[in-house]
């Protein structure tokens, strides 16, 4: 059976001698993999349609039982080539990417996270702060995915803090000072100022949202509590996140 996708293409690997295996998060069912026959010979057909960061609409070909479907061909939407380029893009995009090639299961539409991922995409590809865009994805994303941090009450006693807080990775929510027990584990403090921002992003559509700037302790809180979240979520930190750390140790 033929079909079509818009699709955002996370990665893309060498299959034997001339085959790719490529792994997209497409508008209409979410992530996907397919295999492009000849990839590697056959320019004229994929061109840059199966690079990293790219959205393409890509011709598939599927037979029912099959788990991979076949690509075609693709023609490129929109190219984002300035993100390769440059060493703070890249490594901040490839963070991107693995959360989402990690964290969005196969098959399972969502069209507002693919519209985040294109929209964050095309910003990062632009010029605008990358470790600023990556705090916004990691809250939007996550909330889309069902995984969204609450912040606003104390897990044990209920209360709204008027203070600093501790995020808890592991339950994806917060303590009140009053009811942290000391367990020896490094706490992840989160200001008032964290806890607004934070909320500030859930609710603003994206063009509204770049309009915020947030401190750099805000962006280290933030980055903090994230990591412990996914980490818990994954159940092992994101491969990506070293790289980045090498080359942007400032946000880190
Ligand atoms: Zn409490």
């Amino acid at each position: 059976m033929k079909s079509k996708t818009e699709a955002i293409i996370i990665s893309s690997m060498n299959l034997g001698e001339a085959d790719k295996l490529v792994t997209f998060f497409s508008l209409d069912r979410g992530m996907l993999k397919g295999v492009a026959r000849n990839a590697r010979k056959s320019f004229r057909r994929f061109g840059a349609g199966l690079e990293s960061f790219t959205i393409s609409r890509l011709h598939l070909f599927e037979r029912e039982h099959q788990e991979l479907a076949r690509i075609e061909s693709t023609d490129i939407i929109e190219q984002h080539s300035s993100i390769g380029c440059d060493l703070d893009r890249s490594a901040v995009g490839a963070v991107m990417l693995e959360l989402v090639r990690e964290m969005a299961p196969l098959g399972e539409r969502n069209a507002p996270a693919f519209l985040l991922l294109s929209h964050v995409l095309h910003l990062l590809d632009e010029g605008e702060d990358p470790l600023f865009l990556l705090r916004i994805f990691e809250i939007k994303f996550l909330s889309l995915l069902g995984y969204q941090p609450k912040l606003d009450h104390c897990l044990s006693c209920g209360i709204r803090p008027k203070g600093d807080i501790i995020f808890l990775g592991m339950k994806g929510g917060m303590l009140c000072p009053d009811c942290m027990v000391s367990s020896g584990e490094p706490q992840i403090r989160l200001s008032q100022g964290t806890v607004g921002f934070y909320y500030h992003v859930l609710r603003m559509d994206m063009d509204k949202v770049c309009r915020l700037k947030p401190s750099p302790a805000i962006m280290q809180e933030l980055d903090l509590a994230f990591s412990a979240h996914t980490f818990h979520i994954l159940g092992k930190q994101l491969k990506s996140t070293e790289f980045l750390k090498a080359v942007l140790p400032l946000g880190h």
